[in-house]
């Protein structure tokens, strides 16, 4: 065992910790845990735990499922809200998968973003992010169903008393970081029940955890107060929808920002405009990683604060890309297409993925664009040269399935899972008919 690992045992012992959740997430994102009894736990670090893989989303054959979870050390936490009266306690460990040969799965999420982080490292950076999780809160019925009654009518940065949820939004933030969360700011969003939270950036794997773990958290701690937490992207027609907006930075060999230069107007170096010119480029490709439900596109349109253009401002909240008023070591761009409604190890290895590429072949993110795109028609969008992300999941698809840096980033194994599971979701979404078409048609014709 590793130092780290013999701490956890050690960690185990001292908090009383019957159960050990081993987390790991599937293709589409949605957080799994097998749970075994704590005196596991060295074997789970030594061996790991077998599992039956082929019935994950995403991994493997019937014929090739016996794979293993192996946890990582330094992902370790005691869960609060599952401390129990008689001082018991559940922790849970990230892990990675392994398969029969004891190989890395390729096809685990964790590890195509590991990949991608190699070769990051490779090239001489660590590569950090910093997101900005959106959701919302809503009222659950008798059943305990959730319902889309928001649960407050506060609005952007209200306060108490109109603001109901910031009890439960300081509860879930005491929570996060009773598992070593740093909290940065947390505030009530644009739409009534809506909340954002945002923590500390770190380097991309760390980030990718802790969103996993984000969504984990707020969702328990609502359940608590009988109130359902989503991260569905556009839960309510026509009011702002929620948005993961990432904050990307590179850091060298030495310690320091790749992505500073104070001499710039806007305090980035040229390695971030190549960066930022290979996330412009590749943006239709990543969107159905980022983007990946049906419901994701409902967020995508004008007037709401998300972006549907490629372009890159310094002020305005209409383009892809925003570089935000900073410098140095806090030096960086927000990416703000992603929402919360994706798996985010495949996301941040596409982003990455796609920057790493403008690095490579010196791509230029063109100049800001600083007028509302929102009020752009097509003539002066063609005039900017201004393209628009896909508009739905099936066109993001296409576009994935085109492009090469974005499908060997995900790897052949990921891709293919990917593009097949998310053709079937669009399909079977254009066959619905949806409460809109009854509202329309039905006494029209
Ligand atoms: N909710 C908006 C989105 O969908 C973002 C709002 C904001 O943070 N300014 O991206
Ligand atoms: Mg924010
Ligand atoms: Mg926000
Ligand atoms: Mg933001």
């Amino acid at each position: 065992l590793s130092a780290e690992e013999q701490a956890v045992l050690d960690e185990i012992d001292e908090k009383n910790v019957d159960f050990l959740r081993l987390q790991f997430t599937d293709i589409l994102g949605v957080v799994k845990n097998v749970s075994v009894p704590a005196h596991q736990a060295e074997k789970a670090f030594t061996e790991g735990i077998y599992f039956d893989g082929s019935s994950i989303e995403g991994f493997v054959r019937i014929q090739e499922s016996d794979m293993r979870l192996v946890p990582d050390a330094d992902t370790f936490a005691v869960l609060p809200w599952r401390s129990g009266e008689d001082g018991s306690a559940a922790a849970r460990v990230v892990c990675d998968i392994v398969d029969t040969d004891g190989e890395p799965f390729a096809g685990g999420p964790r590890q195509v973003l590991k990949s991608v982080l190699e070769k990051a490292d490779d090239m001489g950076y660590t590569v950090s992010v910093g997101p900005e999780p959106e959701f919302f809160l809503f009222k659950t019925d008798e059943e305990g169903n959730a319902t889309t009654t928001p649960h407050d009518k506060g609005g952007y940065f209200d306060m108490a008393p109109k603001d109901l949820a910031s009890d439960v939004r300081k509860e879930i933030i005491f929570t996060l970081e009773e598992m070593g969360f740093e909290i940065e700011a947390s505030h009530h969003e644009v739409a009534e029940g809506q909340h954002e939270i945002n923590f500390k950036y770190d380097d991309a794997l760390t980030t990718a955890d802790n969103i996993a773990t984000f969504r984990t958290v707020v969702r328990a701690v609502a359940a608590q107060h009988d109130l359902h937490a989503t991260f569905m992207p556009k839960p309510i027609a026509e009011i702002n929808g929620s948005g993961m907006h990432s904050h990307i930075s590179l850091f060298d060999e030495d310690g320091n920002n790749a992505f500073a230069d104070d001499d710039d107007e806007f305090n980035l170096s040229e390695t971030a405009y190549q960066f930022m010119g290979g996330i412009l480029n590749h943006a239709p490709a990543f969107t159905a990683v980022t983007n990946p439900t049906v419901n994701s596109y409902k967020r995508l349109v004008p007037g709401y604060e998300a972006p549907i253009y490629v372009a890159w401002s310094d002020t305005n909240r209409s383009a892809l890309v925003r570089v935000p008023d900073a410098a140095g070591v806090s030096a960086r761009f927000e990416v703000r297409s992603p929402d919360p409604s994706c798996n985010p190890y495949l996301a941040m290895a596409s982003l990455i993925a796609a920057g790493l590429h403008g690095i490579e072949t010196d791509a230029d993110p063109g100049d800001p664009v600083r007028e509302d795109i929102y009020e752009f028609d097509d003539e002066k969008r063609e005039e900017y040269g201004i393209e628009t992300l896909p508009p739905n999941l099936g066109s993001a698809v296409d576009a994935l399935e085109a492009d090469e840096v974005v499908s060997e980033a995900l790897g052949p194994h990921t891709s293919e899972k990917f593009v097949e599971a998310k053709s079937q979701e669009f399909s079977e979404y254009l066959t619905q008919v949806s409460e809109w078409e009854e509202d329309r048609y039905l006494e029209t014709f």
